[in-house]
C-alpha cells in the first residue's frame, strides 16, 4: 500500500524531537521551537498575459528571530504548502545557527508553477508579492534570497519592489542580487561549493581522498549544476545526473563541461549524447561513493533507503530524506551530511552579501571563498564533535549543535511576556 506522503513540518519536528531529548532541552524552550513565531498567508492578484486576472496563494513564514533576522529564500513551486515553507523556515533556524552566521530562520513562496509564467507574469507576482509581505521583511527583519523556481533576476525585482516602496536604497534586504544591484561574487555557486566542501570533509573522515570518488547527483538545478561541476574539477567522477524530466548515467564518468553545454541549451539533461538513459529513480540506488539529492524533499524514504549503496549522502537539498529512512541509513553504515549542514554554503555567502551590503565595502571572489571554507569546516568540525559526544547520527549532532546555540541566545534574552 502507498504510503501517505510525509508533510516536511512533521519530519522537522521529528528530528527536532529526538534532538532535543537527547540534549535535555527545557521544555519551555522546546515548545517554542516546535512552532513558528509568525506566518503571514497573502492572496496574490495578478493580470496575466491573456487580460484575466489570477488570484495566487504566498507565504512567509519567520520560525525563529532570537539570533538576528530572519533569513531564507523564496520558493515557486506548484506544490508549496504552509507546512512546508515553515518547515524550510525552521530549517533555516538550524541551519544558521549550524554555520554560525547572525540570523533567525525564515521562508517563502508562491503556490504557481514558475515554468508556465511568462517574464511578465513572473515579475508582476513577484512585486505584488513583496509589497504585501512588506511589513514583516527588512535588513534588519527578515532578507529573503532565492530557491526553487526563483533566481537572480526574481531578487532584484525583490530589491526593486521594497526600495521604491521605502523610498531609499536598501540593497541589504534581499541577498543572491545580480552583481550590479550588490550581489556578492561567489553567490551563485556558493550552495553548491559548499556541497563540495563538505563531501572533501565527509571523504576524509572515511580516510579515501574525493579524487576518483563515484558520484550521483540528482536535480540539476542551481545546487546541483554547481555541485556537479565543482566535484568534477576537484576530480570526482560523476557518473549520473537528473532531473525533473529524466535521468542519465555514464560509468566512465559524464563530460561535464559537455553537458552543461547541452543543458544550457535543451534545458534539460536528457538526451545528452555522451550518456545512455536510466530510470530517475534508480539513480538513488546506483553504486557510488557520494549521493547528491540536490532536488527536492522526501526522495529518500523508508522504502529506498535499504537499497541505497552510497558511502556518503550529502544533502544539498532541504529535507531529501525522510525521517523514517535515517536509521535504515544509519544501520547501513552510510554517512549523511545532513542538509542544514551541507547545502549552508548558500546562506553563508548570503550573510557575506549582507555584510558587503552594509559595509557599502566589497570582497574580491577568493576572499569569499576562502571565507567559506573556513565557515563550512568549522561547521563541518563542530557538527561531527557533538555527533560524537551524543553517540548520535551526524543530522541529530547538527540539530543539537543548534538549538544549544538557539537556546543559549534565548535563555540570556528571556522570555518576553
Ligand atoms: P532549482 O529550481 O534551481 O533546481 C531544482 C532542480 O531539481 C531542477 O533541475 C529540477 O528539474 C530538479 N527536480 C525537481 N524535482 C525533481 C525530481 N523529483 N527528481 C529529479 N530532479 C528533480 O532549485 P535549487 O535552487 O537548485 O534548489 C534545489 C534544492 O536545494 C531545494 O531543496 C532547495 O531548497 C535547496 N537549496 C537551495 C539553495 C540555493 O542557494 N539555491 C540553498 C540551500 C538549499
Amino acid at each position: 500500500m502507498p504510503h501517505a506522503p510525509i508533510n516536511p513540518y512533521e519530519s522537522m519536528q521529528a528530528s527536532l524531537r529526538v534532538a532535543s531529548e537527547l540534549y535535555g532541552l527545557d521544555d519551555a524552550l522546546f515548545k517554542v521551537f516546535m512552532a513558528p513565531t509568525r506566518s503571514m498567508i497573502v492572496s496574490l492578484p495578478v493580470l496575466m498575459d491573456n487580460g484575466q486576472w489570477e488570484v495566487f496563494t504566498g507565504y512567509r513564514v519567520q520560525h525563529n528571530l532570537t539570533r538576528g533576522p530572519a533569513k531564507g529564500g523564496i520558493r515557486y513551486d506548484i506544490n508549496v504548502t504552509l507546512d512546508e515553507v515553515k518547515a524550510m523556515a525552521a530549517w533555516m533556524t538550524w541551519k544558521t545557527a549550524v554555520v554560525d552566521v547572525p540570523f533567525g530562520g525564515g521562508k517563502g513562496g508562491i503556490v504557481c508553477d514558475p515554468n508556465r509564467l511568462s517574464m511578465g507574469e513572473k515579475e508582476r507576482l513577484t512585486r505584488r508579492y513583496i509589497a504585501e509581505i512588506m511589513d514583516i521583511i527588512g535588513p534588519d527583519r527578515d532578507v529573503p534570497a532565492q530557491d526553487m523556481g526563483t533566481d537572480a533576476q526574481t531578487m532584484a525585482w525583490v530589491l526593486d519592489t521594497y526600495n521604491m516602496h521605502v523610498r531609499r536604497t536598501e540593497n541589504a534586504v534581499v541577498t543572491g542580487k545580480p552583481l550590479s544591484l550588490g550581489g556578492s561574487l561567489g553567490r551563485n555557486e556558493a550552495t553548491g561549493r559548499g556541497v563540495l566542501i563538505t563531501a572533501r570533509e565527509a571523504m576524509q573522515r572515511l580516510g579515501k581522498p574525493l579524487a576518483g570518488a563515484t558520484v550521483a547527483v540528482q536535480g540539476f538545478g542551481n545546487v546541483g549544476s554547481q555541485a556537479t561541476r565543482l566535484l568534477h574539477e576537484a576530480g570526482a567522477r560523476i557518473v549520473a545526473v537528473s532531473d525533473s524530466r529524466g535521468a542519465i548515467k555514464n560509468d566512465r564518468g559524464l563530460d561535464i563541461h559537455a553537458l552543461l553545454k547541452h543543458v544550457s541549451e535543451a534545458k534539460t539533461v536528457t538526451g545528452f549524447k555522451g550518456a545512455e538513459a536510466m530510470d530517475p529513480a534508480a539513480l538513488l540506488t546506483h553504486q557510488v561513493d557520494i549521493l547528491v539529492p540536490a532536488a527536492t524533499e522526501n526522495q529518500i524514504t523508508e522504502d529506498n533507503a535499504p537499497k541505497i549503496r552510497a558511502k556518503i549522502i550529502v544533502e544539498g537539498a532541504n529535507g531529501p530524506t525522510a525521517p523514517e529512512a535515517d536509521p535504515i541509513l544509519q544501520e547501513n553504515g552510510i554517512l549523511v551530511v545532513p542538509d542544514i549542514l551541507a547545502n549552508a554554503g548558500g546562506v553563508t555567502v548570503s550573510y557575506f552579501e549582507w555584510v558587503q551590503n552594509r559595509q557599502g565595502f566589497y570582497w574580491r571572489e577568493r576572499e569569499v571563498n576562502e571565507r567559506l571554507v573556513d565557515y563550512m569546516t568549522h561547521a563541518f568540525q563542530a557538527t561531527f564533535a557533538t555527533t560524537d559526544k551524543y553517540k548520535t547520527n551526524p543530522r541529530i549532532g547538527a540539530y543539537i549543535l543548534a538549538l544549544d546555540r538557539v537556546a543559549q541566545a534565548m535563555k540570556y534574552r528571556g522570555f518576553y511576556a
